[in-house]
């Protein structure tokens, strides 16, 4: 039998996201609040290289990292009706 190790992380506690091109020559990484996500990320190009991270969108609510902004804002305004966390399994320490 093994133990099942998990976090679960509250809405609230994910102040960041973590965004990696994988275009051959670029492979950079950001970090950076979702807010901040849906505006850098508005045309879906990676800010280092320009290269395309996701299709191209023609409006800010079609945009993935817009709808994810969307998401967590219904998210914090519910939170008086409902508890929002992400659950993450963990292996378990050695
Ligand atoms: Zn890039």
């Amino acid at each position: 039998m093994t133990a099942e190790h998990i976090l679960r992380i509250p809405l609230a506690d994910l102040s960041a996201i973590r965004i990696t091109c994988k275009q051959p020559s670029c492979g950079r990484s950001a970090e950076m609040s979702v807010r901040d996500a849906a505006t850098t990320y508005y045309e879906c190009k990676c800010p280092f290289c320009g290269g395309p991270i996701l299709p191209p969108r023609s409006t800010k609510e079609a945009n993935p990292f817009g709808r994810l902004l969307a998401a967590w804002r219904a998210f914090e305004e519910a939170k008086g009706e409902v508890d929002v966390e992400f659950v993450i399994k963990t292996e378990p320490a050695t």
